[in-house]
């Protein structure tokens, strides 16, 4: 076959592969689209995807949420956790304090590939020069790669989160995948009282200001009245890292 026919074969396969995708979400919003939080993990986990999804948890401010439900249905769960090599101490400790009480056993730390942080950011500053590319090189890159085994994921953002977030979907699609927003709709006061309800550990950078938190050069504390995520990138444009914008093809 010639490359032309090639690339127009590939092109129409994508297409058609975009199209069934689409009919899934479809047929799962009107199948679950009343569901949230753990009835909804509980029917993608146990019944929709088994063996074939995956929890992607920053172990950030509001991440013990969705980890304890996972504990409570598939403690072996695949859980993906992205250690850039940017990430505050406390993060890494309350990652390690909340695996170990919540007995969860399917943990899969990435991070980004060696050769290619020595090539493209050396002295480790990339993040200051170009953020988008430091978040592709730490970020995006290691989750497509790990992703690519499953066909569905889960995240933990929620409309309050930020203007951006505000109109986001329970279940949407992202590339190949299915992307599940179980706690879309909750706002900070269900996740405090869901929190305390089952005695779960706060992130210790929560009492000190930080809402939302990610790699420690991109993260700053929030002050009051500003969105949770006023401090993700302050002073540039960003408000995203990549790995939902649709990048995960
Ligand atoms: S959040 Fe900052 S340090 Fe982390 S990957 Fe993105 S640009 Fe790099």
């Amino acid at each position: 076959m010639s490359a032309v026919l090639n690339e127009q074969a590939e092109t129409e396969e994508v297409s058609i592969d975009r199209a069934a995708l689409e009919a899934r979400v479809a047929a799962l919003r009107e199948q679950f689209g009343e569901l949230d939080g753990e009835e909804l993990l509980r029917s993608a986990i146990d019944s929709e995807f088994i063996d074939h999804i995956a929890l992607v948890s920053s172990f950030g401010a509001e991440s013990a949420v969705l980890l304890h439900m996972v504990s409570r249905i598939r403690p072996d769960l695949p859980v993906i956790f992205l250690d850039t090599r940017k990430l505050f101490g406390e993060t890494l400790r309350y990652r390690d304090d909340l695996i170990a009480k919540l007995g969860l056993t399917g943990i899969r730390t990435i991070r980004p590939d060696e050769e290619e942080v020595k090539k493209e950011d050396g002295n480790g500053l990339l993040w200051a020069r170009e953020p988008d590319a430091c978040c592709a090189l730490r970020k995006t890159r290691p989750l497509n790669k790990a992703l690519a085994e499953f066909d569905a994921w889960i995240t933990g953002r929620k409309h309050f989160h930020s203007e951006g977030r505000a109109a986001l979907p329970t279940i949407e699609h992202d590339g190949k995948h299915v992307k599940l927003n179980p706690l879309v709709k909750w706002n900070a006061e269900k996740i405090r009282g869901y929190m305390k309800e089952h005695d779960l550990p706060h992130h210790p950078l929560v009492e000190d200001g930080f809402l939302s938190i990610g790699c420690m050069p991109c993260t700053r504390r929030v002050e009051a009245g500003e969105d949770v995520r006023a401090g993700r990138w302050s002073g540039i444009a960003k408000t995203e890292c990549g790995i939902h914008l649709g990048e995960n093809i």
